[in-house]
């Protein structure tokens, strides 16, 4: 059973958990005609800090462009109700969640809706189980495809494309797996059910580009960065799936997923099936940055 936190901000201010409730025929609820975010904060030595909430809070918006959504507030309000909830919750770490949606205003596609807004935040462990940074996870390709590119925009974190990540996630548990992988519609490798993926071959990264109808993930980039800042080379490139069995180490990464291994796929190992030293120098090179061990770019790090 999830434990709920006591404080949301909604539409503009701070309010009970309990009051913050959104009217049965929204817009949102039935057609999945919302954009929302997933970000963490976590405890440094100076202070909480949110990772690279201007970048997510760029995404929301985007997100929202893409289907003619007009967020009722601008970037800094979010992010300070970003930081507002984090500390109305007396939370030490957290896993924020901003959603915009389209409410009560008209039952047709097109209704120009009003758009609410809300910002929740929990305390949320490892998003694939526990201890699973430091095991791994076993995970599958799924049976579902990933929406075709002129279908569902992959781009926009929509509450509609979830549908497609539902079906891939609850698959992968009914069969057994920590979690499953989707192909794009052209057969090739795409990303998990709510992670992007990375293959490591000889020492260097590859990953799936974006063509391959997956979300430009903010921890994917962040991956990027840190390997060529350390040497270590990065390729965003098509791949078939016959790689995922054929790689020396794998992981899927996303802020919630953080940087989880795959220590084998659709029951075959990966490398000798434990980690790879690449995955754990990512690992160790991604947690640093909240231990201030790897230097990153100032405005990553947002103090609560
Ligand atoms: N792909 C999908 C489908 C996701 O939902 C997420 C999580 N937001 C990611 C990738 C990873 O994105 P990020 O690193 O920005 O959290």
């Amino acid at each position: 059973t999830q434990s709920y936190p006591s404080q949301i901000w909604h539409n503009g201010r701070i309010k009970p958990w309990a009051d913050a409730t959104v009217h049965v025929m929204a817009h949102g609820l039935h057609y999945g005609s919302s954009v929302f975010e997933g970000i963490r904060s976590y405890p440094t030595p100076n202070g909480q800090a949110i990772f690279r909430l201007d970048d997510h809070l760029r995404r929301l918006y985007q997100s929202a462009k893409v289907y003619d959504m007009v967020i009722p507030y601008d970037q800094a309000t979010l992010a300070s109700a970003c930081r507002e909830v984090i500390r109305a919750n007396g939370l030490e770490r957290a896993y924020l969640r901003p959603i915009a949606y389209r409410g009560l205003g008209g039952f047709g596609l097109s209704a120009e809706t009003p758009v609410e807004v809300a910002v929740a935040a929990w305390h949320m462990g490892p998003y694939l189980g526990p201890g699973v940074l430091e095991a791994g996870i076993d995970a599958c390709v799924s049976s579902w495809q990933r929406f075709a590119p002129n279908t569902i925009p992959a781009g926009a974190k929509a509450g509609g494309n979830y549908l497609s990540g539902q079906l891939v996630a609850r698959e992968a548990r009914r069969l057994g797996f920590g979690e499953g992988i989707a192909l794009a519609s052209t057969g090739l490798l795409s990303e998990g059910a709510g992670e992007n993926l990375f293959l490591v071959f000889d020492g260097t990264l590859h990953t799936p580009p974006v063509s391959a109808a997956l979300l430009n993930g903010i921890t994917r980039d962040t991956i990027i960065r840190l390997a060529r800042a350390n040497g270590i080379g990065v390729v965003e490139r098509d791949l078939p799936r016959e790689y995922l069995y054929l790689c020396d180490e794998l992981f899927m990464c996303g802020t919630a997923a953080e940087i989880t291994p795959i220590r084998s796929v659709d029951g075959r190992p990966v490398g000798d099936g434990k980690p790879g030293k690449l995955t754990r120098q990512i690992q160790d090179l991604f947690f640093g940055i909240f231990t201030g061990r790897t230097p990153v770019p100032e405005d990553w790090l947002d103090y609560v």
